[in-house]
C-alpha cells in the first residue's frame, strides 16, 4: 500500500481537525473531528443496537437529527427481519440527515476480547462498505463504533477500524472514494490520528 498522510489545521465549518490518507489510487481516508450529523456525505453510519429500536449516544443523535422517518423504516424492517445480528448491518434512508443513506451497524459488546468481538467490529466495517458499494455511495461517514456504551477500548477498536476501511480502499475496484471517520471527542480522534500516522507511515510516497 502507497499512501500520502497530510495534516490540516482549521478544518472546514463542521470540523475542527482533520488528518487524510490518500491511497495510490488516489482514495482517501480521513479523520476528522465532529458531530456526525452534520457533515454531508452520501452514508452515515449508526452504531445501532441489535434490536434496532434506537438508544442514546450517536445513535439517538441520528434520530433527533434526521426525524422518525429513519425508525419507521426500522420498524419495518424489524418485523421482516426481527433483529440485525452483531457484526452486521441494515440500511434506511437518511431523513432529514444530510446524506441519502444510515447504514445502522451494531457493534459487539465488549468482554475482554477473547469472544469474537475483533471479528465482529471488523463485520460492521465490511458490512458497512458492502451495503455502500451495492448502493454506488461514493462517500461514508463511520463513528467510532462500540467505543462508547459498549465500552470496546478505543485503541484496538481504531485499528480494526482503520485497517479494515485502508484494505476496502486498496481494492481498484471499489466505487467508495472517500472514507471519514468522525470522532466525537478530542481523545478519540487524537488516538484514531496515532494508530493512523504509526500505522500507515511506512507507505507514505
Ligand atoms: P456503542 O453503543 O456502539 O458504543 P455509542 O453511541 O455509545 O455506541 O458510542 C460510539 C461512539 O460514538 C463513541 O465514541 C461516542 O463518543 C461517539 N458519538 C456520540 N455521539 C456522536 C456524534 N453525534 N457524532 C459522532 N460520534 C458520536
Amino acid at each position: 500500500m502507497i499512501c500520502r498522510i497530510r495534516w490540516k489545521e482549521g478544518g472546514g465549518v463542521n470540523y475542527h481537525t482533520a488528518m487524510e490518507i490518500e491511497f495510490a489510487n488516489g482514495k482517501k481516508l480521513r479523520l476528522v473531528q465532529g458531530d456526525i450529523t452534520k457533515i454531508r456525505v452520501d452514508a452515515i453510519v449508526n452504531a445501532a443496537n441489535s434490536a434496532l429500536v434506537g438508544g442514546g449516544g450517536v445513535d439517538g443523535a441520528i434520530h433527533r437529527a434526521g426525524g422518525p422517518g429513519i425508525m419507521r423504516e426500522l420498524d419495518a424492517i424489524r418485523t421482516q427481519l426481527g433483529y440485525c445480528p452483531t457484526g452486521s448491518a441494515v440500511a434506511t434512508g437518511a431523513g432529514s440527515l444530510p446524506a441519502q443513506y444510515v447504514f445502522h451497524a451494531v457493534g459487539p459488546v465488549y468482554h475482554d476480547g477473547h469472544h469474537g468481538e475483533p471479528a465482529e467490529l471488523e463485520g460492521c466495517y465490511r458490512k458497512c462498505l458492502e451495503l455502500a458499494e451495492e448502493r454506488g455511495v461514493r462517500t461514508i461517514s463511520f463513528p467510532a463504533i462500540s467505543t462508547g456504551a459498549y465500552g470496546y477500548p478505543g485503541a484496538e477498536a481504531a485499528r480494526i477500524a482503520t485497517h479494515t476501511v485502508a484494505r476496502h480502499l486498496e481494492k481498484p475496484e471499489t466505487g467508495v472514494r472517500e472514507v471519514l471517520f468522525v470522532l466525537f471527542d478530542g481523545g478519540s480522534y487524537d488516538l484514531h490520528a496515532a494508530i493512523a500516522a504509526a500505522d500507515f507511515r511506512n507507505q507514505i510516497k
